[in-house]
């Protein structure tokens, strides 16, 4: 059963420290897309496919998501998650790198969820914008990077990715087409709605 399944690909993500979405934050994800049934997803960071999975249960009728990774295994494995949960006619994968991938897509797409590379959530953001539908969401994970995010903390080798996740935020919230809270589930949520 497609819930059993789910349950085995969680529990294999999580022995192989596969940095899979927390629990808290799915749950938030999904109370707000029960609300507004999306079409179109746009996944950035698939890993081995739990939440594209999660999210497929989500979809409007006939809508679909497209998500991109650019580890080859993993994008093996979530192939053969999305075939064992029957979800196969939902997740449309595309191997690459996403900065490269990203500019070769069109939209529009009714929510993007950004969960890849720290570093380059500027860009995804902007990709993101590029291709958001009129009232869409945006949702990406980590934003808070273990606490790092909002403290004065800038002596470690991840400051690249701790500067860049600031400017993401600056971002969202300097941006007047976008409603934007960040939720402290997790590793950091970010949720923004295009609401003009
Ligand atoms: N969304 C998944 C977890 C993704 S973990 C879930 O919750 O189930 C992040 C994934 O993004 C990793 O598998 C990593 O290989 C991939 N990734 C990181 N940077 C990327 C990039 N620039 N392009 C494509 N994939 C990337
Ligand atoms: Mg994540």
């Amino acid at each position: 059963m497609y819930k059993e399944e789910l349950a085995k690909i969680k529990q294999k993500a999580l022995e192989e420290h596969i940095p899979i979405i927390m629990d808290d934050t799915l749950e938030v994800i999904e109370n707000k897309l029960k609300e507004n049934k999306p079409n179109k997803i746009l996944e950035i960071g698939t890993a081995v496919g739990y939440s594209a999975i999660c999210f497929s249960e989500f979809l409007d009728e006939n809508g679909i998501i497209d998500t991109i990774e650019r580890e080859e295994d993993r994008v093996a494995e979530a192939k053969e998650n999305i075939k064992i949960t029957g979800v196969q006619d939902k997740i449309n994968i595309i191997k690459g790198d996403a900065v490269e991938v990203l500019p070769t897509l069109k939209g529009l797409y009714d929510m993007v969820f950004i969960d890849a590379a720290k570093g380059k959530y500027p860009f995804f953001l902007k990709e993101a914008l590029r291709m958001l539908a009129p009232n869409g969401i945006i949702f990406a994970d980590n934003v808070l990077y273990k606490g790092y995010v909002l403290s004065d903390y800038n002596k470690h080798k991840q400051r690249t990715a701790v500067r860049n996740l600031r400017e993401f935020l600056a971002e969202l919230k300097s941006d007047d087409c976008l409603e934007t809270e960040i939720l402290e589930v997790g590793d950091g949520l970010a949720i923004a709605r295009k609401i003009k």
